[in-house]
């Protein structure tokens, strides 16, 4: 789950990460009214969104005009600030081309800033160890850093059987080049960053910039946080910041159906059960040179109801331009599958080709339903024989359209 940048720094500033001041706003009346419990004589105005790269982003009624992080000067300037972003469409980097629409702004203290840093903690799997990742190249992306400049990036990996360590902390503050007191700073500021990060279950902390202040002290001035999921059971502070409206639609319908749903770049939809099968599937789709549109896994013990929202919400992705239904019926049978496609493609029209390839229990009434229904479906009889066809009949399907 994401949060927004506000709510990320609500909860850092708990645990003693030092942020600037700032104050959520839902209105321009709020926001404007925030001016005053600030100190000045700078303020910045910040879309709030679950995406990074407002401040190079574009609003979409506006694109020649300033993106979506804005530094304020007076009162007149934030009123300015918020009605040019309130309730606009921010295109991103990070947002794709859709954009996304901010109901939210943050309105913060303007620092003075030395120099701009990066820091991120992640939980590495290879290592199993939660990892530092810390870089000189502040307002970067850390990909590019490590694709450009990899000896630029400071990694620290923190064994759990001891937690974090005053020489953690040394080695990250060293690799910044920090001294003096912006070393003391920034030691206080990764110690209480790693507390958070365990405490709260995250899975990626992201400091983008970590800034040192005119007067060295050590700051985060953006905030990204994602948590574990399966977690959120016993983080109820950070469960109450959900802001449903951020989320894809699908992706909340599939959860709500207990469907693990994952939307993704490409154009052919994959109904699978069983994540390992759901990943095989992926991955032999793009060695038939296609890309697929979503990973969905609706798992062992799937009604029919279950499959026939699943393959609602593949149809209801217009980037779908073909669906390969892959089944292996072991627990789920192949006529519940089969009952499920039927339904769903009969109440949504089915206008995109649809390649299925069913085993296991029940194969033979699957097939027979299938057959039976009037559905234009292409039959398929192992998986890579589905790959192939479902990457053929989408190109033909792309080409035609
Ligand atoms: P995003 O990553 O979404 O573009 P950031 O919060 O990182 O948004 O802001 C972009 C840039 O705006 C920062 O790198 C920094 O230079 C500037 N900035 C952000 N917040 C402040 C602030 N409170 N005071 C001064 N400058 C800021
Ligand atoms: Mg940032």
């Amino acid at each position: 789950m994401n949060i927004h940048e506000y709510q990320a720094k609500e909860l850092l500033m708990k645990y003693g990460v030092a942020v600037p001041k700032g104050i959520p706003a839902l209105t321009v009346v709020d926001a404007v009214a925030a001016v005053k419990q600030l100190p000045g004589p700078l303020y910045v105005v910040k879309a709030q969104i679950h995406a990074g790269g407002r401040g190079a982003g574009k609003f979409k009624n506006n694109p020649a005009g300033k993106g979506g992080v804005r530094l304020c000067k007076s009162e007149a300037e934030v009123k300015d600030a918020a009605q040019a972003m309130m309730n606009q469409v921010l295109v991103t980097k990070q947002t794709g081309p859709e954009g996304k629409e901010v109901q939210r702004l943050y309105v913060t203290d303007g620092v003075d800033i030395k120099k701009e840093y990066y820091c991120s903690v992640v939980l590495d799997r290879a290592t199993s160890r939660v990892t530092f990742m810390t870089s000189t190249e502040g307002g970067m992306d850390i990909e590019d850093v490590a694709h450009k400049h990899p000896e630029k990036i400071t990694r620290v990996a923190v064994d759990p059987a001891t937690g974090f360590q005053a020489h953690h902390a040394r080695k990250l503050a060293f690799g910044l080049g920090f001294e003096g007191e912006t070393q003391k700073s920034a030691i206080r500021f990764f110690t209480a960053l790693y507390k958070a990060f365990v405490e709260l279950d995250c899975s990626i902390v992201e400091i983008n910039p970590l800034i040192v202040t005119d007067k060295g002290d050590v700051m985060a001035l953006d905030a990204k946080m994602n948590f574990d999921d399966n977690a959120l059971f016993r983080q109820k502070m950070v469960a109450d910041m959900r802001d449903e409206t951020e989320e894809d639609a699908n992706e909340k319908l599939a959860k709500d159906h207990e469907l693990s749903y994952v939307r993704m770049d490409g154009n052919i939809g994959c109904m699978v059960n069983g994540a390992g099968l759901a990943m095989a599937t992926m991955d032999i789709i793009k060695l038939y040179g296609g890309e697929p549109a979503n990973f969905l896994d609706v798992g062992g013990g799937a009604t029919a109801e279950r499959v026939t929202t699943a393959f609602k919400i593949i149809l209801s992705d217009p980037s779908v331009k073909g669906i390969l239904v892959n089944i292996f019926g072991g627990i789920m049978k192949c006529d519940i599958i089969a009952q499920g496609v039927i339904t769903a493609a009969k109440e949504v029209k089915l206008s995109v080709p649809l390649v299925v390839r069913l085993e296991g229990t029940n194969v033979q009434l699957g097939k027979d339903m299938l057959n039976n229904s009037g559905l234009p479906i292409i039959a398929a009889n192992d998986l890579a024989d589905a790959a192939k066809k479902v990457v053929e009949a989408t190109q033909k399907a792309t080409k035609a359209a």
